[in-house]
């Protein structure tokens, strides 16, 4: 089955084919670092690392860049706010970010360019040249920059809005009145003395970009003029791209992008994510309630990117016993195979991959594992697995967490878990039964559940424990 993905811009499945045979270039936009990333950030990051993930199984060469926003209002203004130079402000969230994607095991983008780099602010100024001379953007009497979304006959195409209904949805703001257009967005904003010292020298006098402007630059600047994909969250979809589109078409009059995907809205508990309704969570949010990193990722992997995921407390009891499934499967997998390693090959449970070709349909993905694994563990239950086939299930198993990434969490244990198991194991070595008695009582006060295989003590969450 050829690859297919649901295209935003033509609202249709399409087979996808890179323009240049395996290689596969990706843009996908970035946090905006004013504050720490939400969980519904992170599910837009987590559906592209799959998405990334799964290309490379098909033996695709990604080039994945990733934008850093560290100059916009909010950033500006929480700079502002607690009296730091913008760049010191924004590292912290930038520091957070990364921490929190490596938790949950996001790989890391090849490029992560930032807003702020020269090399890229001369990018924009040279875009925003070009545009101006094609009479597609235009100085206003408030000395900042905007795009003539007029005279760009595509305007609206990604989506599906015209132009007049803009005035009347309230779409876009109502307060810059300098513009011909009330959709007319800015490429340049003029310094005002709100932006204190963050001012970078252009033609149009002291300012900075607008924000839509950096990411066509900054994916023009590494991917070159036409890209094979853009991603980003569904609330991304206008004005961001339809501007991005704008500018950077407007430039080079070529295609910019060949499919654009967009991921869904993420609700908690059935409700819009706010800090006013106590339902706002970051990812230390929800590793503070005992959860790990990969309990996260897969909580919010497991629901197709295109529906909206309803993020629950049950939701990450039952990421936490789907994962104990698998870790378990493994263990007695493990056990029955023995040293047969078994045979590798590659259209061996081929369903697993065949399902994330079909627009990244992990629900059908997951549903093959774990029908599979009850499938074995039935086998295994009557003594009907032979070591071969269950190698066979081991290397399959290997080949997909490639793209899952779900497998094990001894170095997730919290400090305090890791330091009573080591003086569990020391316990039992030195054969003080007493003691390790005591120190297992004491793991499952804190929920954690020890037990000791032929390979040694294994720490494993208590079932139900929070
Ligand atoms: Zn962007």
């Amino acid at each position: 089955m050829p690859l297919r993905f649901f295209n935003t811009y033509s609202r249709e499945l399409e087979e996808f084919k890179p323009r240049d045979g395996k290689k596969i270039d990706i843009y996908t936009c970035g946090p905006t670092v004013y504050s720490r990333a939400h969980i519904g950030n992170f599910r837009a990051y987590i559906f592209e690392d799959l998405l990334v993930r799964h290309l490379e199984a098909r033996g695709f060469k990604v080039h994945r860049v990733m934008n850093i926003t560290d100059v916009d209002d909010k950033t500006i203004r929480g700079a502002r706010e607690s009296k730091q130079p913008l760049r010191k402000f924004t590292q912290q969230f930038k520091d957070a970010f990364f921490e929190d994607a490596a938790k949950l095991r996001i790989k890391r983008a090849d490029d992560y360019p930032a807003a702020t780099d020269q090399h890229y602010i001369d990018k924009m100024i040279a875009m925003i040249s070009t545009l101006i001379s094609k009479g597609l953007a235009y100085q206003a009497d408030d000395k900042s920059v905007y795009y003539r979304i007029n005279k760009f006959p595509n305007y609206g195409k990604l989506a599906h809005i015209n132009l007049d209904e803009l005035q009347s949805t309230g779409r876009v703001k109502h307060d810059e009145y300098d513009k011909e257009h009330i959709g007319d967005f800015a490429l340049w904003k003029a310094w005002d003395e709100d932006d204190g010292d963050v001012k970078w020298e252009s033609p149009w006098g002291p300012g900075r970009p607008g924000w839509h402007i950096e990411c066509s630059a900054m994916a023009m600047a590494l991917l070159g003029d036409q890209i094979d994909m853009h991603c980003g969250g569904v609330d991304n979809i206008f004005p961001h791209h339809e501007a991005e589109i704008a500018q950077s078409e407007g430039v080079t009059e070529k295609k910019f992008v060949n499919v654009w995907l967009h991921c869904a809205h993420l609700l908690v508990d059935g409700q819009k994510m706010a800090k006013s309704l106590g339902n706002f969570y970051t990812v230390p949010d929800v590793l503070a309630k005992g959860y790990t990193g990969r309990e996260i990722r897969y909580a919010l992997m497991r629901v197709h990117y295109r529906t909206q995921l309803n993020f629950t407390w049950d939701g990450m009891k039952e990421a936490r016993e789907s994962l104990g499934r698998v870790d378990d499967w493994l263990e007695r997998l493990r056990e029955c195979a023995g040293d047969e390693t078994g045979k590798i090959d590659n259209q061996f449970g081929h369903e697993f991959e065949d399902a994330l070709d079909d627009d990244l349909n992990i629900s059908a993905a997951l549903g093959f594992l774990f029908e599979t694994i009850r499938e074995t563990n039935r086998a295994m239950d009557e003594n009907k697995l032979d070591p071969a086939t269950a190698g066979r299930w081991l290397h399959w198993w290997d080949r997909i967490n490639q793209t899952l990434d779900f497998e094990g969490e001894g170095a997730e244990l919290p400090d305090e878990v890791a330091k009573l198991a080591e003086e569990r194991a020391q316990a039992r070595l030195a054969k003080d039964f007493r003691k390790s008695d005591e120190l297992r009582d004491k793991l499952n006060a804190l929920g954690w559940e020890s037990r000791d295989t032929k390979d040694g003590q294994k720490i494993t969450r208590r079932a139900g424990a929070k």
